[in-house]
C-alpha cells in the first residue's frame, strides 16, 4: 500500500472515518506554504514501485487479497484499502485528498458531476418536512432539482436575495436544517456575505452548504467564513479544460462520511479516468485562474468604457455594488463577466454570432473563451419580468473569459460590437 489514502471502504456507523484517521497520521509531506505549489504536490506522491512521479490511474473496480479475511477486514472492519470502487478507488482517493488540503477542509467526496455532488449532499442532511434557504441566484439546475424533485418529496424550499443577510434570518423557522448559498453568482455575478450567512446557520445549528464553483479555491475559501460543505462542479475550473464532467464535496472527517454513505448508495461517484484528469488539470489551477482573473478585470473595464456596452458586472470593478465585500472575501475576482450589450436581445444575438475567438457555447472555467446570450441561448425558459427581476436586461451577454492573450480578446469583442 503506497498511497496516503483518506477514504472509507464500510458504510455503518462502525467503520465510519477509519481510514481517514489513519491517513492523518502520516507524515504530511511537505506542500509548500503557498497554494501555487499546494496544487501540484497535495495529495499525491512519488510512487514508491515504479518511481513515477505522475499518480497512476487505477481503473480496477475490484480488489483482490490473499485471504478472505485480508478483504472482510477491508470490506466491513474499517481497514485501510480498497475493496469495490464505489465505495473507494486509488485514483479518486488521490484527488479527494488534493482537493480537501486545496479548499482548507479535513476530507472529500469525488462525484460524476456538479449536480451529483449537490443533490447528494441535500440528501445527506434533509429528511422530508425540513425547511431550506436557498439563494436565489443558485445555479439553474440546482433551482431544478428542489423545484422538481425535493418539493414533491416534501421538503420545504425558500428561495431569497440572499445580497441582504435580513432576507436569509426572516426565513428561520424551528424546522432549517439547511442553508445553501452561492458566489459570485448567475448572472450578474452577485455576493452574499458568506461570513455573516455564516453565523446565522451556526445559531440555528443548520447545515451550511455553499457552491464554491465560479470562485474556485485560488480566489475564494468558504471554509474560512463558517462554511461547513463546500460543493464544486469540478467541470468548471478545477478540471478547467472542458474534457471532464465531475464534482466534489469538502468538508470535516464527520461530515464526509455520512456523504459518502449517501454517495455508496446513490452511486454517482467520480470514475478513475475523470480523477485522473481533474488531478492533472489542478496542477495547473492557479497559473490559469491568475490569468482568468486577469482577462475578467481587463476585459470588465475595456466593456465599461465602451459606448455600446449599457451595463457590466464584475466584482472586481469599483461600479460592482459589493465590491467591498468582494475584497473582504475573494483572493481575486475570477473569469466571469456578464454585461449588456445595444438596446435589445437582437442586438446581442447579433453581438454573439459575430464574435470569432470566443466560443458560442454554455458552461464556464475553460481554457477558451466562451459566451452565451439570454434571448437565444439563456434564460428562454424565463418571462421578461423573470428575467429582470434577476438583473437579466436587453441584450444580456454571460462571459466565460478564457486563458488566451487578453488583447485577442478585447479586438474580438471590439469588433462583434460595431456589427451592432
Ligand atoms: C455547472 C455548475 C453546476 C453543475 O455542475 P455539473 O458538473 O454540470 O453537474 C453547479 N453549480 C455551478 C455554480 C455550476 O456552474
Amino acid at each position: 500500500m503506497y498511497l496516503v489514502l483518506i477514504m472509507n471502504q464500510k458504510s455503518d456507523d462502525s467503520s465510519r472515518g477509519i481510514g481517514v484517521k489513519k491517513a492523518k497520521e502520516e507524515k504530511q509531506e511537505d506542500l509548500g506554504k503557498h497554494i501555487g505549489t499546494k496544487v501540484v504536490h497535495a495529495g499525491e506522491k512519488t510512487n514508491p514501485l515504479t518511481h513515477g512521479v505522475v499518480t497512476s490511474i487505477d481503473l480496477s473496480t475490484t480488489f483482490a487479497y490473499d485471504t478472505a479475511k485480508e478483504w472482510a477486514d477491508v470490506f466491513y472492519h474499517g481497514k485501510q484499502g480498497f475493496a469495490y470502487s464505489r465505495h473507494g478507488n486509488p485514483t479518486r482517493a488521490t484527488f479527494e485528498k488534493k482537493i480537501a488540503i486545496l479548499e482548507k477542509g479535513e476530507a472529500s467526496v469525488g462525484f460524476s458531476s456538479g449536480m451529483a455532488a449537490i443533490a447528494t449532499t441535500f440528501s445527506t442532511f434533509l429528511s422530508p418536512g425540513d425547511e431550506i434557504i436557498v439563494t436565489d441566484r443558485c445555479y439553474p439546475g440546482t433551482r431544478h432539482l428542489l423545484n422538481q424533485y425535493f418539493k414533491k418529496w416534501g421538503f420545504i424550499i425558500h428561495f431569497v436575495d440572499s445580497t441582504k443577510n435580513d432576507n436569509v434570518s426572516k426565513k428561520i423557522t424551528k424546522n432549517t436544517k439547511l442553508i445553501h448559498m452561492e458566489c459570485p453568482a448567475n448572472p450578474t455575478l452577485s455576493l452574499c456575505d458568506i461570513e455573516a450567512i455564516g453565523k446565522i446557520a451556526k445559531e440555528i445549528n443548520a447545515k451550511y452548504v455553499f457552491d464554491n464553483t465560479f470562485a474556485s479555491p485560488i480566489n475564494q475559501n468558504p471554509i474560512d467564513f463558517g462554511v461547513d460543505v463546500v460543493v464544486h462542479s469540478v467541470t468548471k475550473y478545477l478540471s478547467g479544460h472542458s474534457d471532464v464532467l465531475g464534482g466534489a464535496t469538502v468538508s470535516t472527517t464527520a461530515d464526509r462520511d455520512e456523504i459518502m454513505n449517501t454517495a455508496v448508495y446513490f452511486g454517482g461517484v467520480m470514475a478513475p479516468f475523470d480523477a485522473w484528469l481533474s488531478i492533472r488539470g489542478i496542477k495547473t489551477l492557479e497559473v490559469r485562474v491568475k490569468r482568468h482573473n486577469e482577462n475578467g478585470q481587463a476585459i470588465a473595464e475595456f466593456l465599461e468604457d465602451h459606448p455600446k456596452v449599457r451595463e457590466v458586472y464584475y466584482p472586481g470593478l469599483k461600479s460592482h455594488p459589493q465590491h467591498k465585500l468582494a475584497k473582504k472575501q475573494m483572493k481575486g475576482f475570477g473569469g466571469m463577466v456578464s454585461f449588456c450589450v445595444g438596446k435589445s436581445d437582437d442586438d446581442g444575438g447579433t453581438f454573439l454570432n459575430s464574435l470569432k475567438i470566443i466560443k458560442k457555447a454554455s458552461s464556464l472555467g475553460s481554457t477558451s473563451s466562451l459566451a452565451q446570450a439570454s434571448g437565444s441561448m439563456i434564460y428562454l425558459e424565463f418571462t421578461e419580468e423573470e428575467k429582470r427581476a434577476i438583473g437579466i436586461n436587453p441584450g444580456f451577454i454571460r462571459f466565460s473569459t478564457g486563458i488566451e492573450d487578453k488583447n485577442d480578446l478585447i479586438e474580438d469583442l471590439e469588433q462583434a460590437l460595431k456589427k451592432i
